[in-house]
Parts: C-alpha cells; sequence; structure tokens
C-alpha cells in the first residue's frame, strides 16, 4: 500500500515554515503528500501594496499556496473554503463566514470525509495552541484531532465513507529551546531581538522532552526556502528570517518537531526520526 500523509492547516504559508522540509522529504521518497488549507488567508497582511488587495488577496494567497505546493511536491491540495478569521479580538472574528464561525459538526464531517477517502497513515496540524496562538491554527488542531478519531468510527458520520483510524496524529510544534537558540544567535549577532518577544517559550514552544520526532530536513532546506519565498504577501524584507546571515537561517530550519497527539506516547518513549517509523505498509 502507498504510504499517504496528510497535513492539516489553516492559512497558506502554515505549511512551509513549520512543516514545508517535511513534506518535502516525505514527498521525494514517493509519499502522497496531501495539504488541506482551511481558508486562503484572506484578512493576512500585504507585506507589498503591489502584491495585492484586501479584495484580491485570497486569489493572490492561493497562486503563493499553489507554488509553495509545487515547490514541495505536495500531492493534492484541498480548500475547506471558509474565510481567514484574522488575529484574536479582531472584527474578522465576527464575519459569519471566518472559519471559527463554521459549526464544528461540520467542519469535522468535512475532515472526516478526507482521511476516509485517503486513507493517510499518518496526519499532521497544529499543536493545540496552534503555534502563536491564532484562532484559527487553534480551531484547525481541534478539529482534526477530532476528526481522527471519528474517521475510525462506524456509527459517526456514516455517509461520509467506511471507517478509517489513521496510525498517528502528530502536532508540529516548535521546541522551547528553538526560541532560546534563535534568541543567542542574534543576540550574537547585535540583533534586535525585539521581534522575538512576543514569543514566549514556554506558551509558544513545547518543552523539549514532548518532542516526539525530529525530522532532519537539511537536504530540504532550499525548498523550503524557495516555498517561503513563494508566500511573498507574507514573508516581506523585514521578516525575522530574512534578517538572520544565510548560515544560520539554514541551521535553525533544517529540523522540524512534533509531538505524538495520538496514541499516547509512552513514558520515556524513545524519539522518531521518521513519522511513519516502524509501520508494515
Ligand atoms: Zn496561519
Amino acid at each position: 500500500m502507498k504510504s499517504t500523509l496528510l497535513a492539516v492547516f489553516a492559512h497558506p504559508d502554515d505549511e512551509s515554515f513549520g512543516v514545508g522540509g517535511t513534506l518535502a522529504k516525505y514527498a521525494a521518497n514517493g509519499t502522497r503528500v496531501v495539504l488541506v488549507c482551511a481558508t486562503r488567508g484572506e484578512v493576512g497582511e500585504i507585506s507589498d501594496a503591489s502584491l495585492a488587495t484586501p479584495e484580491s488577496l485570497a486569489h493572490v494567497r492561493e497562486d503563493e499556496l499553489r507554488c509553495a505546493a509545487n515547490t514541495l511536491g505536495i500531492t493534492d491540495l484541498l480548500f475547506l473554503d471558509y474565510r481567514d478569521s484574522g488575529m484574536d479580538g479582531t472584527p474578522e472574528n465576527l464575519n459569519p463566514h471566518a472559519f471559527i464561525q463554521a459549526p464544528p459538526h461540520e467542519v469535522v464531517e468535512k475532515l472526516v470525509r478526507v482521511i476516509r477517502e485517503l486513507q493517510p497513515q499518518v496526519v499532521i496540524t497544529f499543536d493545540p495552541g496552534g503555534g502563536y496562538g491564532h484562532p484559527d491554527h487553534i480551531a484547525i488542531s481541534r478539529y482534526t484531532t477530532q476528526a481522527c478519531s471519528q474517521a475510525s468510527s462506524s456509527t459517526d458520520f456514516p455517509e461520509a465513507g467506511p471507517p478509517w483510524q489513521p496510525m498517528r496524529l502528530f502536532y508540529n510544534t516548535i521546541p522551547a529551546s528553538f526560541f532560546v537558540e534563535m534568541r543567542r544567535k542574534m543576540q550574537a549577532l547585535k540583533m534586535d531581538t525585539s521581534q522575538l518577544d512576543g514569543f514566549n517559550p514556554q506558551r509558544n514552544g513545547f518543552d523539549d522532552d514532548q518532542i516526539k520526532a525530529r525530522i532532519d530536513v537539511t537536504q530540504f532546506v532550499e525548498a523550503k526556502w524557495n516555498a517561503l519565498q513563494c508566500h511573498q504577501t507574507q514573508f516581506g524584507p523585514d521578516n525575522l528570517l530574512r534578517l538572520l546571515p544565510e548560515v544560520d537561517l539554514r541551521q535553525m530550519i533544517a529540523f522540524e518537531y512534533f509531538a505524538l497527539a495520538s496514541p499516547i506516547p509512552e513514558n520515556g518513549s524513545q524519539e522518531m526520526d521518521d513519522l511513519f517509523s516502524g509501520m508494515r505498509l
């Protein structure tokens, strides 16, 4: 049976920074890599006014995501067609089409349908805190977790296809040590670290011992960087990553980190270097 990796995120560009290397790595070894994106990032920033207007942003970001998907070797790209809910506490949260306003049952059913149809062995999404805490990130993590569990039930959503149980669900996350290391590198270079102040390692990162898979994507740093470049509206000249010297940047993005959400890992279990490790496919 062909192996399938399903990545479920909220906005165009969520896939590239956190897991772009991992997606590229599995795509390169012949795994079917499918990306589900809940929205088109309708209310994201526009780094350069010549690239998009608020009206055209959804269309532009869809194209940016297609560019990134091609660069990473993603086989299929699916949209859930919700609207970006914007940052927490903004009026966009209340738009009736906003992802966070969607009926939970409806979103979970859509995801159950995708899981049952594609039969992925491995599913990845944001950690429950949503990385830096965007409400859409938190929502997609919660719904994906729920869908992975309900997809295997023969009584839940019977009209959405025959049951399928993904073997592993991973949360993409950043270990707290990453932020510490980033700050150290920036201080050594006498760079302004104020951009990092919004990232609280305790809140935004996981304890290092919760990381259950560490994927070496050194060979795919180029693809990951090129995928990031596709997201021009989001990745302007002031982006933190562009300020780091290339050698440091390459080091920082050469590993991607995952906590194991399901099955719940045993205490002291070994860290994996492959999301599919030990699976007989
Ligand atoms: Zn996002």
